[in-house]
């Protein structure tokens, strides 16, 4: 049985690449560091590995992966999803921006696929495993007032192809780069919220909806399988045709 660690596993497009590898047959392991979502996940399926763990803090993310080691066993690793990170896109104005916010972007986002990587690695060499980093659109396009997250964002896709040059052949590395993803109903049960789109949301998607974490969740199945074994250092755009579409202003 193959083994995997997803980072923000509890919520959202991490809860969704969780369910499906469950479902795929895999063994999972989930860090987040909120703990309510976490006993959800911990109630739902009592096989997950669940361990409140902050990815932006160092001795945090050690100990989760003393308790991955104990609990993965000889098994090791196949496949450590980068996923963790403040959704929320928006810092505000630069000039307002201080560097502990800043600072916090960084932290949950490049920080956390830093120490996520570097404490998987020894266990994915074991077993030729892969690695999927979760960056943004926003890496190549953007909004006003998003300057921290898509730094973060671009930084991994940066990450992407230097860790495939660095772990090959044993590990394949890949990023994904969701668009618009409707994450309400993959939220913990208090702060769930059903999916409302205005039809203008669904009609600057070439393919006629807004994302679901299922979209994600699919693509990184892929990644992690056979058939994705020739990939590696890749981006990979999953947004509905979104940043595709040319946009003429009246
Ligand atoms: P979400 O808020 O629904 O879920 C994120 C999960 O990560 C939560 O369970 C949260 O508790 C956890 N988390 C946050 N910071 C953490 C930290 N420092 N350490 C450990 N766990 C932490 O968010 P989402 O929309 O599912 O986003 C997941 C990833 O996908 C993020 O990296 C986000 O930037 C990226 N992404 C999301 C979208 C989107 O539209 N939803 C689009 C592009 C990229």
């Amino acid at each position: 049985m193959k083994t995997a660690l997803i980072t923000g596993g509890a919520q959202g497009i991490g809860r969704a690449v969780a369910q499906r590898l469950r479902h795929d047959g895999w063994r999972v392991a989930i860090f987040d560091i909120d703990p309510e979502a976490l006993e959800e996940m911990r109630e739902a399926d009592p096989a997950m590995l669940c361990m409140p763990v902050d990815m932006g803090v160092e001795s945090q993310v050690q100990r989760g992966f003393d308790a991955l080691r104990d609990w993965a066993g000889d098994a090791g690793l196949d496949l450590l999803v980068s996923n963790a990170g403040i959704a929320d896109p928006v810092s505000g104005p630069i000039e307002d921006l201080s560097l502990a916010d800043w600072r916090r972007w960084q932290d949950s986002h490049v920080t956390g696929a830093f120490l996520s990587v570097r404490g998987a690695v020894p266990l994915l060499r074991r077993s030729g495993g892969g690695i999927v980093l979760m960056a943004s659109t926003r890496a190549l396009q953007s909004e006003p007032q998003t300057e921290a997250y898509a730094a973060a964002k671009g930084a991994l896709v940066a990450m992407t192809h230097a860790l495939a040059v660095s772990l090959g052949p044993a590990i394949r590395v890949n990023c994904v780069l969701p668009g618009w993803i409707e994450t309400g109903p993959w939220q913990k049960a208090s702060a769930r919220r059903e999916a409302q789109h205005s039809d203008s949301d669904r009609d600057q998607h070439p393919v006629g909806r807004v994302g679901r974490p299922e979209d994600i969740a699919g693509t990184v199945a892929w990644l992690a399988s056979d058939d994705a074994g020739f990939v590696t250092g890749q981006r990979f755009v999953v947004d509905g045709g979104m940043g595709v579409r040319m946009i003429y202003q009246d």
